[in-house]
């Protein structure tokens, strides 16, 4: 009802207009043709002006009071209205006049179809655009025709159907050729649908066809796009890389966001530097600089860290609250609490993303204490969630001392929100603590409420792994043996035979990785370098270096010799955290801290060698784990041996 009084008014209005001011639209011209021409300019003008109702009022109008009848480029202009408004009816009644009308010629109704399908594409009819498309005959000849059915398909969310229809009617027939328009379509549908199969079979096709000759950066971009979604990014790369002088902040971003899904921010980076250099036209916007914030958030290096916030233009960072809260959220994951905190004392708009990332922050940190104090001043502000609730009892697992707080603000924490997950944690603390029999009583009473206390007692056996209760490890067994990675813990804190099942589970992991940020000689530069679990041999100079060390750590009963049945070397990796160490020692031998960031949890036989590595180089060590900040100095370790 709405539509038609809005209809209504805009008829109304228009007709005193179009009758009294002959400037706006010439309907007393001499000929049809010239009206026509005057109305379709008109309507032109509606359609670019994001004012389509307008159009159709128009058209309405010349047709049912003046009784002048629409042409070609008329029916463009209504089609193209109608694909605006999201009116069903009134894309039918057009639909109906077209094809009514006798006077069009075949190619002229030919296009029109085409332009129909879009339109129903458009509105989320694409049943009705089918069946346009059914109708026509001779299909084959006009890949402009397949090219709409594809954007159509793709719009409503059907890329299948995009492939499907390629597949019959394209590839298989291979009576028509595609261009660079339906390339794209297809190539977006085969992104979304993860077809490399097909997406590869288009860029060979593309390649065949010189369709990137000249450069077409929007069909270059869906390949890179296809190639990152389908897994097979260092193709992408390749064509990035190929296409680099034409490259755009969508070919970047789509670029950078794969790098970051594949936990790669050591490339991201470097594209960012690429995008700085001199050769560069781009300047970054705010999305590409969420992506390299989010690329140091992974990192965890607090130099990087430092830098990129210094190269964001500051009108960025004051009009984007996104980036505000991405600076926040990076600075807490890079060891830089403090900056994280004066931020969002700042920040106007305070919500529980970024709460929870900077208690977090303070978590990892050991700063359990500040977390409890921010937390007191923030609780009456902000309406609570659960990863907040998480993330303040997190603080109170990582800092000594801290169990009567905790045990308050479980208290506080809302029903709904005592998920297994933020139960293991007040577990944990208790455990830690050695407050078995409450550990014992809390899981009882959680079983009340809810079947799966799994995650409870894993909780459980990791303070007794950690803390060496070979005892009370061995009690709760059967609460914990059907996970692998326990099983894995259990065997190696108990001498005991793992099953070779799960070692060759463990063993065909993906390497972990180790990166440290190294100051280069006589500047203020930092160079991030990155090793794997499986780097030994790619080093031979590092690992020279690091047999010396491994015979000094001997000396004091360490035993960082790699051997074959190791079970921390399963779930620590050993090597990269190492040979990022040695490269610290090796570049710069009078560095007095070295910063880490691995990706696998740490294990006790490096925690000790590191300790003792900080007392024999006095060099302080800060390493971040996936699961807290360890700073190692003197020969001890900040989190007092409890991981
Ligand atoms: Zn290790
Ligand atoms: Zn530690």
């Amino acid at each position: 009802m709405q539509y038609f009084r809005r209809l209504s008014i805009i008829r109304s209005s228009f007709r005193f207009l179009s009758l009294s001011s002959s400037s706006i639209v010439n309907v007393h011209a001499s000929t049809t043709h010239e009206e026509l021409y005057e109305i379709n300019k008109l309507m032109n003008n509606y359609n670019n002006s994001h004012v389509p109702i307008r159009t159709v009022a128009l058209f309405e109008w010349m047709s049912n009071i003046i009784n002048l009848k629409p042409d070609f480029i008329c029916y463009t202009q209504i089609i193209r209205a109608c694909g605006e408004i999201n009116n069903l009816k009134l894309c039918q009644k057009i639909h109906e006049f077209i094809d009514k009308d006798q006077t069009l010629q075949s190619k002229e109704y030919y296009q029109l179809q085409i332009k129909l399908i879009y339109m129903y594409a458009k509105i989320k009819h694409i049943e009705l655009a089918e069946e346009i498309f059914q109708q026509i005959k001779n299909r084959s000849f006009d890949i402009n025709l397949y090219g709409t059915m594809f954007k159509g398909y793709n719009m409503n969310g059907q890329p299948e159907k995009t492939i499907r229809l390629f597949e019959n009617e394209i590839l298989n027939k291979k009576t028509i050729q595609l261009d660079a328009i339906s390339a794209t379509c297809v190539l977006s549908a085969c992104s979304s649908s993860h077809r490399l199969d097909i997406g590869h079979n288009i860029y060979n096709e593309v390649v065949r066809l010189k369709l990137l000759e000249p450069p077409n950066i929007r069909l270059a971009t869906a390949i890179i796009d296809m190639y990152c979604n389908c897994g097979s990014i260092d193709r992408a790369r390749k064509l990035f890389d190929q296409l680099l002088p034409i490259a755009d902040h969508i070919t970047y971003s789509i670029l950078m966001k794969a790098y970051l899904s594949i936990n790669q921010p050591v490339q991201v980076l470097s594209l960012f530097h690429q995008l700085q250099s001199s050769s560069s036209s781009i300047s970054p916007d705010a999305v590409l600089y969420l992506h390299v914030i989010n690329a140091c958030q992974q990192l965890g290096l607090p130099h990087q860290a430092e830098n990129i916030h210094r190269a964001i233009p500051s009108f960025i960072i004051e009009k984007n609250l996104s980036v505000q809260t991405a600076l926040i959220n990076m600075h807490s994951h890079c060891l830089q609490v403090n900056e994280a905190y004066r931020l969002f004392s700042l920040l106007k708009q305070k919500d529980n993303h970024t709460l929870a990332n900077l208690i977090h922050g303070f978590a990892i940190n050991g700063q359990g204490q500040r977390a409890l104090k921010l937390f007191e001043d923030i609780k009456l502000e902000l309406k609570l969630n659960e990863q907040t609730y998480k993330m303040i009892l997190y603080a109170c697992k990582f800092t000594d001392g801290l169990v009567d707080e905790a045990r308050k603000i479980y208290k506080i924490i809302p029903e709904k929100y005592k998920t297994p997950d933020i139960a293991s944690i007040m577990v944990s603390i208790l455990a830690r603590h050695s407050l078995f029999d409450e550990v014992q009583s809390f899981i009882h009473q959680y079983k009340s409420k809810s079947t799966d206390v799994s995650s409870l007692w894993s909780a459980l056996f990791m303070v007794c792994y950690h803390s060496g209760n070979v005892q009370y490890a061995k009690s709760i067994y059967d609460q914990i043996k059907d996970d692998p990675f326990l099983l894995l813990l259990f065997s190696d804190m108990t001498n005991s035979l793992l099953s070779n099942e799960i070692f060759n589970y463990f063993q065909q992991q993906l390497p972990g990785k180790c990166r440290t940020e190294i100051k280069n000689n006589n500047t203020m530069n930092y160079t991030v370098y990155e090793f794997h679990d499986n780097d030994l041999s790619n080093f031979p100079l590092l690992n020279s270096e690091l047999n010396i060390i491994i015979d000094e750590l001997k000396s004091v009963n360490i035993n960082w010799q790699l051997t074959k049945n190791d079970l921390k070397q399963l779930f620590c990796g050993h090597i990269s955290v190492r040979l990022a160490i040695v490269q610290n020692f090796v570049l710069n031998p009078s560095s007095t801290v070295i910063q880490l960031t691995k990706t696998k949890p740490l294990c006790s036989t490096c925690h000790e060698g590191i300790k003792h590595l900080t007392l024999i180089k006095q060099c302080d060590i800060i390493l971040k784990d996936d699961i807290r900040i360890h700073h190692f100095h003197n020969g001890k370790c900040s989190c007092h041996d409890k991981f």
